[in-house]
């Protein structure tokens, strides 16, 4: 197995899959569904794993085109419908975010963060220069013989002057809240919306924790 670049993460593709021509057909005339993660801490997207096999189903419908888990941030065709965990902090998020808008037709903001800037958010409370200070400067866990940097590369996207919501960025159709949403709200929403129906999500599995 090949190995990746740091640098070339953004632009990798996937490698051809073994698939005859019939079963890519078929794949690819389901509903092409992408899911990302943005400035989050992976816990919703760890909640789509909690659709568990009433996922099984939902396959003859659906491909997932693009998943969190390989974190590969670009999607090579237009997909029907979109997950976003995570808020904007950095400029990478907000490409990434763009891309995603261009490339799907509904777009889903999953768990506080992707609506409201979660628990990253309360960085917005200080200044950025205030919250480098305390990061990396001025930390109490530093030793004291440990060298002061700012970590710069141009590899690392600049970071935001606040963290955002998804929805401040391009238009998001769909809010799913919780932290992290309960994976049976994750699979109604694309259960309904893979069977064509309006969105509806009882109050018993719409939390907001
Ligand atoms: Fe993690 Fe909660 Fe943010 Fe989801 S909403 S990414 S579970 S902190």
């Amino acid at each position: 197995m090949s190995s990746i670049k740091k640098n070339e993460i953004a632009s990798y593709e996937l490698p051809a899959t073994q698939l005859d021509e019939k079963s890519r057909k078929a794949r690819d005339e389901k509903i092409q569904i992408a899911t990302i993660a943005l400035c989050g801490c992976w816990g919703c997207t760890l909640s789509f794993l909690d659709m568990d096999e009433k996922m099984i189903d939902l396959f003859d419908k659906i491909a997932i085109t693009r998943s969190s888990f390989s974190d590969v941030k670009r999607i090579p065709h237009r997909c029907a419908i979109g997950f976003v965990e995570g808020g904007i902090a950095n400029e990478e998020n907000i490409e990434t975010l763009i891309h995603f808008r261009e490339n799907c037709d509904i777009l889903i903001s999953v768990g506080a963060c992707a609506i409201w800037g979660g628990v990253p958010a309360m960085r917005n409370l200080v200044s950025l220069e205030d919250c480098f200070k305390e990061a990396y400067l001025e930390s109490p866990t530093m030793l004291p013989e440990q060298e002061k940097i700012l970590p710069f590369h141009e590899d690392l996207p600049p970071i935001t002057n606040k963290v955002y919501p998804c929805h401040e960025i391009v238009k998001m159709d769909y809010f799913l809240p919780g932290c992290p949403p309960d994976g049976d709200a994750i699979f109604k929403v694309l259960d309904d919306l893979a069977n064509g129906r309006e969105v509806d999500l009882p109050r018993e599995i719409n939390r907001f924790d």
